[in-house]
């Protein structure tokens, strides 16, 4: 095995493994062995229990009974689940909660260990430090937990690998090849290239997408022109990530010196920047210290006006985090705050040198912003490609459920388009403004509402429903277009119904509209489903219309 040790060891990665499955399936034999042949450390569960405790754990089920056990054992998992590089073998009964399932999940690979009743009689019938089996049928009762907990434990499970009675090496062996092969399945980095050329920088700069792509850090290493980076993040995301990224760049030499930010929308001003400035300054970064958002929209727009700004301009790089951030903030380089007469009104156009979507970061992202950034994914479909807004319409299930092949093809699909747009029109005094779709209608909502009641994405949706309604009006697109764009963005969860202002509301709040020109308001309108375009002179009785249909249920 010692050859092939270091080549397993870089293809597994340093991603934690967690192996679930019966007592008995052999989750600590074959775990320290996995472990070993890794390079990981191996942890056993019960056995930190017992540490911490003190005591065996037939005496802590005599004490606390199973209940007690299993609150101590949520406890040890949370703790170590957050330790790098290691392969656990669990309890049998640590998936039967919900909680720990999705906390293994979240944090590693987990792996079942299946094994058939016989052969888990075999290795058990000895046991005497296993309270649930000291029984007089042994087979019985091992049936009775295997039935019991067979579906949690493929629940819980990335991969299945049945443990039979095959020898150990030759287990650690096919458990190894499938590791590697589940990871290529799931990183497969695509690259997408935004292609400045034509413009005044007249260069192009890459977006890599992927699953934990945080962990691959020679990634960033090209693009960096200094040993040294600030990172700005900020209060939700640092906790989550920054030690990750700075672990990496530290294995590679690389200093960093993090910036952590406030979270929320209401600190994207100038009060913030300056907090920026004056940390950039105070630890003496450089004309060419690299700066890197490591967050959401929100600290990608403030970060980039940053570089855009400190010293007249450094270098920059973006790791979005939030699902809009990766289809769309980082890419097209407009970064900016806002002024306390209007959202992002002070800003520049400043292209970073990359950007790096781990779509792995998006796990931890709230389930409502994950939907909202679904919304702006369906808006590229609609105004350029059919064929990806029917994709989908059959994968909508899988992308709800963050399937990294699928989430990865909807956020590469997204960015392509937008960088499409904006290498062809990136200050945009054209075709960009399609990528404007619901945002008329979309900004009045949300601030109708007061901004932050509905998200952005949210207020898109029912914006698009609206466009949509309106285009049917001027017999652009027909009723069952309309039903069938309703018709996704409900899957998705997203509101379809507007809120219930009067007409008049809207239309003020929508002469408020970047897009006004020479006073009258101009709207993106579909053609048809997949194509898009600007429409100015809209009769006011069409838009009354609409406004009346799309406020009510
Ligand atoms: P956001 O940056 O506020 O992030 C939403 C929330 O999710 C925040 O609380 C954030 O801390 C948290 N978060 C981020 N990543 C997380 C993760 N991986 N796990 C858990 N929590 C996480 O909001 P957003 O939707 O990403 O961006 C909105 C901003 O983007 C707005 O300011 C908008 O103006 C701007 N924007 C800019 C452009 C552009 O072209 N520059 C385009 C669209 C939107
Ligand atoms: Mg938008």
């Amino acid at each position: 095995m010692e050859s092939s040790y270091t080549n397993k060891l870089m293809q597994i990665g340093r991603g934690n493994i967690f192996l679930v499955g019966m007592m008995g399936s052999g989750k600590t034999t074959i775990g320290r062995s996995l472990a070993s042949y890794t390079g990981k450390t191996f942890i056993d569960s019960d056995h930190e229990i017992q540490e911490r405790t003190g005591v065996k754990i037939p005496v802590i089920f005599e004490i606390e009974g199973e209940a007690g056990f299993r609150k101590r054992e949520t406890e040890v998992l949370q703790e170590l689940v957050k330790m790098n590089n290691i392969v656990l073998a669990t309890g049998g009964g640590a998936i039967l909660s919900e909680d720990n399932r999705e906390l293994l999940k979240l944090h590693g690979t987990v792996v079942y260990l299946r094994a058939a009743v016989n052969d888990l009689q075999r290795r058990t019938r000895h046991d005497k430090n296993r309270p649930l089996l000291q029984t007089k049928n042994l087979h019985k009762k091992l049936t009775q937990l295997f039935v019991e907990r067979d579906e949690f434990y493929r629940e819980a499970a990335h991969l299945i690998i049945d443990s039979g009675s095959q020898g150990i090496r030759n287990l650690v062996n096919r458990l190894a090849q499938q590791l590697v092969a589940y990871k290529k399945k799931n990183e497969m980095m695509q690259t997408i290239t935004v292609d400045l050329v034509n413009s005044p920088e007249q260069r192009s700069y890459p977006i890599h997408i992927g699953h934990n792509l945080l962990d691959q850090v020679d990634l960033i290493l090209p693009h960096l022109s200094q040993k040294r980076v600030a990172i700005i993040s900020n209060t939700t995301v640092a906790p989550l990530y920054l030690d990750k990224l700075r672990e990496g760049l530290q294995r590679h030499g690389i200093t960093s010196v993090p910036i952590i930010l406030p979270d929320g929308e209401s600190y994207k001003n100038w009060e913030t920047m300056n907090q920026i400035f004056d940390a950039l300054l105070t630890h003496r970064c450089e004309r060419n210290t690299t700066i890197i958002a490591l967050g959401g929209g929100v600290v990608g727009d403030l970060t980039g006006f940053a570089a855009a700004s400190f010293l007249r301009g450094v270098p920059f790089i973006q790791i979005p985090t939030t699902l809009l951030a990766q289809v769309d903030s980082s890419v097209g380089g407009k970064t900016g705050i806002n002024h306390p007469q209007g959202k992002n009104m002070i800003g520049a156009f400043y292209q970073p040198k990359l950007v790096l979507a781990d779509s792995s970061t998006l796990n931890t992202l709230p389930d409502r912003e994950f939907r909202a950034g679904i919304a702006e994914i369906i808006k590229y479909g609609l105004i350029r490609d059919l064929n990806f807004f029917a994709w989908l319409e059959q994968n909508m299930t899988q992308l709800l459920a963050k399937e990294p092949v699928v989430l990865q093809e909807a956020i590469r699909r997204s960015c392509e388009m937008k960088a499409e747009i904006v290498a062809a029109d990136e200050k945009e005094s054209g075709v960009r403004a399609l990528l404007n779709l619901g945002h008329t209608f979309g900004h009045a909502i949300e601030n109708g509402m007061g901004y932050g009641v509905w998200l952005h994405g949210e207020a898109v949706a029912a914006g698009i429903i609206m466009a949509a309604e309106l285009s049917r009006r001027l017999n652009l697109i027909n009723e069952a277009d309309v039903l069938r764009i309703r018709k996704i963005f409900v899957d998705t969860g997203l509101p379809v119904v507007a809120p219930d202002f009067s007409a008049d509301k809207y239309l003020d709040l929508m002469s408020l509209d970047k897009k006004v020109s020479a006073g009258k308001i101009r709207f993106i309108l579909l053609n048809r489903i997949g194509e898009a375009s600007l429409f100015s002179d809209i009769p006011i009785d069409a838009l009354n219309n609409t406004i009346a249909a799309c406020t009510h249920e």
